[in-house]
């Protein structure tokens, strides 16, 4: 049986497996994979964050089979799982590697979605719904689609009783304090207490958005704290955990095409 997955990353030292399914139902002016199409966490890709994109990467167009899947994460051991970007719920075979895998290694299934699909939760564990906007129009703008779908289907997958957190990528001048504002009073509504992450926007493409700063970050996980308890961003710290890629292999990595972009790195940030 054929999957989309087309990228296994692991991290040995905490045995986690990040999974990479191709499809999106979204098109996201600011999607990270235009411009690192494999995992992002990868050792090899640390770099390409603060990276000036210099046209577009291309998306990988090779998968693994089901049987690939479930024998590599169990030849690793692996313990926990994300299914990821881009969108994972889209494939088919999701439910069924997310059953498999709570079968024969009892991992823990973490689902990052951005809610437009209703997925499949009867062996996820856990999901992190990725909001985009609030407001409907700059939704629209940014993904080529209406959130009414995915605000429903927020608060539906919070019902289901599965642990839910929300995350937003800060866009300066675009998805900014007020509107990430916007967005918590929307989840305070569902729950108060849930967890809100807020990610830094990277150059992509040729947006005209700069990347956000520490301050950018700051500034709209204040706006969010007035709605909700627990808002959270990650701050410039050396990562404590090595990523490498189990699919492709990182000797494969070293042949493929790399992404386009211009190494300069920029004096700041998350
Ligand atoms: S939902 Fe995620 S994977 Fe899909 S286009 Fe948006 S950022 Fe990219």
């Amino acid at each position: 049986m054929q999957t989309r997955v087309y990228n296994i990353a692991f991290a040995d030292s905490i045995k986690q497996a990040y999974l990479h399914f191709r499809d999106c139902n979204l098109t996201c002016r600011g999607c990270i994979l235009r411009k690192i199409p494999f995992d992002s966490m990868l050792d090899r890709n640390m770099h390409l964050y603060l990276a000036e994109p210099n046209g577009e990467a291309s998306m990988p167009n090779r998968y693994l089979d089901f049987d690939g899947v479930i024998d590599a994460l169990v030849g690793l051991g692996a313990t926990s799982v994300l299914f990821e970007g881009q969108e994972a719920s889209l494939d088919p075979t999701m439910p069924l590697i997310a059953r498999t895998l709570h079968q024969k290694l009892s991992t823990s299934n973490i689902l990052l979605t951005n809610g437009l699909n209703m997925p499949d939760l009867a062996h996820i564990d856990k999901v992190a719904f990725s909001l985009k906007a609030f407001d409907e129009n700059l939704h629209l703008e940014y993904t080529g689609q209406s959130n009414r779908v995915i605000l429903r289907n927020f608060k539906r997958i919070y019902d289901s009783g599965v642990p839910m957190l929300a995350e937003t990528v800060v866009i300066p001048g675009y998805v900014d304090a007020d509107e990430v504002a916007n967005l918590a009073r929307f989840i305070a509504s569902v729950d108060p207490g849930m967890l809100y992450h807020l990610d830094a926007y990277s150059k992509v493409a040729d947006n005209p958005w700069p990347r956000a700063t520490v301050e950018n970050v700051e500034k709209a996980a204040l706006a969010a704290g007035k709605y909700l308890k627990n808002v959270h961003f990650l701050r410039e710290e050396p990562r404590e955990f090595s990523v490498r890629s189990v699919f492709p292999t990182e000797a494969e990595l070293d042949f493929a095409e790399q992404p386009s972009v211009d190494l300069v790195r920029m004096p700041v940030l998350v």
